[in-house]
């Protein structure tokens, strides 16, 4: 099974909006949004929610839970 980049959602609790992106690209997006709209304030961030299963996906990433 690939393991594509998954979608990661990004929340802005000030412009009250949220926008799935690549994982690969979400320091990018984060820092693009708060640079361009929050002059550089860290409100944007990834989805609270989802901050514990990226751990998990990171965790299998590096063979944590390997079993065969
Ligand atoms: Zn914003």
């Amino acid at each position: 099974m690939p393991t594509e980049d998954p979608a990661v959602p990004i929340v802005c609790t000030e412009c009250e909006t949220e926008t799935r992106v690549p994982l690969s690209e979400v320091a990018d997006a984060l820092s693009r949004h708060n640079e361009g709209t929050h002059g550089g304030e860290e409100v944007a961030e990834v989805d609270p929610g989802l901050k514990d299963q990226l751990a998990d996906l990171v965790a299998e990433d590096i063979g944590l839970f390997e079993e065969d």
